[in-house]
């Protein structure tokens, strides 16, 4: 556990009126409140990848509504490697195969799909029907159809389901919401915004498979900037124009590289964003009528820092996936919506849809 964490922690929840809504309810709480039975719920994970491995499961140390229950591998040598790190028994160890006994373990509430983006959709649906509560990672799905099929086979399995967006609990991300939908400093006149990074990873990763990822730069990275202009003006956009520039065709064969939009909201605000696996970009810069706020860097695990004005945010970092897991852990507890449902993922894929679709049409394309 590092101690930097646990001391911003600390002086993020004194700090903390503007963000009540990040603060996590602990068992003893909820407890004092009359909620009982009392215990951390199980969580497992499917997918022991990059972010599995090295985000979620440490994270899973840290959190106190919630706990590494269990884990769904393809390798046994993974299964060995985790069931030793973390103390996971056998009896909660599952393969692609044997998934759907997890239907029978009562130590497992929460599947965690953390697998390529075209495998979210069969493992949310699977696990809501072994009557499991899902959180999904984002992208939600390779499209916006998709991701209604997830929401509805949730409902009517009456299980509840939430994406893996993490920065609507991440202190400086919270106070764009606040300044742009309260319109702390006037109304928000424009919002410029940009996520991505040079890929120097595998060439034959599925991340630039369109089959496995949908898409490239715009599906993994881009989607936080579109979410952050939604939630900066807490409105929907309309219509979409974008363009793209591919500089590595070998690489980027199957999936877009860079990808530039303009987005139209019913505010008639300018709001423009851009997306790239070539680019190292992740920043939101807002002006207002009155002003102006920025985040930058905006979008990652740690570091991020903000302005308005000019003048520091002076917010904290916090460990944005153990706060977004243990408010869902909460909200199975009360029975009570996510703050980031599956419909927000949806949201996000219907704006993704339509720029895809204008970079075929090169035309502003209607949103949903
Ligand atoms: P990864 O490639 O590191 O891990 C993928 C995992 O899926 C591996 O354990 C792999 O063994 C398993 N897998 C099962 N079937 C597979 C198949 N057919 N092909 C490839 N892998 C297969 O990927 P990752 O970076 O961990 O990403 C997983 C998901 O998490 C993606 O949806 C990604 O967008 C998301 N993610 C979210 C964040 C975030 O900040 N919220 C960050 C990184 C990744």
């Amino acid at each position: 556990m590092k101690p930097g964490v646990n001391t911003s922690r600390r002086d993020f929840i004194r700090n903390g009126s503007i963000m009540a809504g990040a603060l996590v309810i602990s068992p003893a709480l909820l407890a004092a409140a009359g909620a009982s039975p009392v215990k951390k719920l199980g969580i497992a994970l499917v997918g022991l990848g990059g972010y599995g491995g090295g985000q979620l499961a440490p994270a899973l140390q840290q959190t106190q509504n919630c706990y590494l229950a269990g884990i769904v591998t393809g390798t046994p040598s993974k299964a060995e490697e985790w069931s030793k790190k973390y103390n996971i028994p056998q009896k909660n160890i599952y393969n692609y195969q044997n998934f759907d006994e997890i239907a029978k373990n009562p130590d497992i509430d929460i599947v965690y799909v953390v697998l390529p983006v075209s495998m979210h959709k069969e493992y949310t649906i699977r696990a809501a029907r072994a009557g499991k509560h899902v959180i999904c990672e984002k992208p939600m799905a390779l499209n916006a159809a998709d991701c209604r099929e997830m929401i509805a086979a949730c409902k009517k399995a009456n299980r509840l389901l939430s994406i893996g967006y993490r920065l609507h609990f991440e202190p400086h991300n919270m106070e764009a919401m606040r300044l742009g939908q309260k319109n702390v400093l006037g109304k928000v006149t424009v919002i410029d915004t940009g996520n991505g990074f040079v890929y120097t990873g595998d060439p034959n990763a599925w991340r630039l498979k369109k089959a496995l990822a949908g898409g490239g730069g715009l599906m993994d990275m881009g989607i936080y900037a579109i979410q952050a202009a939604r939630y900066t003006l807490g409105q929907e956009p309309i219509a979409v124009k974008a363009t793209q520039e591919k500089t590595k065709p070998e690489l980027f064969k199957e999936v877009d590289e860079t990808v530039f939009w303009e987005l139209k909201f019913p505010g008639g605000q300018k709001v423009t964003g851009k997306s790239s696996y070539n680019n190292n970009w992740g920043y939101l810069r807002v002006t207002t009528e009155k002003g102006k706020f920025d985040i930058e860097p905006a979008y990652g695990y740690d570091g991020i820092d903000g302005h308005i004005n000019g003048k520091p945010m002076n917010l904290p970092n916090i460990n944005q996936q153990a706060a977004q897991m243990d408010d869902f852990a909460t909200c199975v507890r009360l029975n009570k919506t996510s703050r980031v449902p599956g419909e927000e993922g949806e949201k996000d894929m219907k704006v993704i849809d339509a720029i895809y679709r204008s970079l075929d049409s090169g035309k502003w394309e209607k949103i949903g």
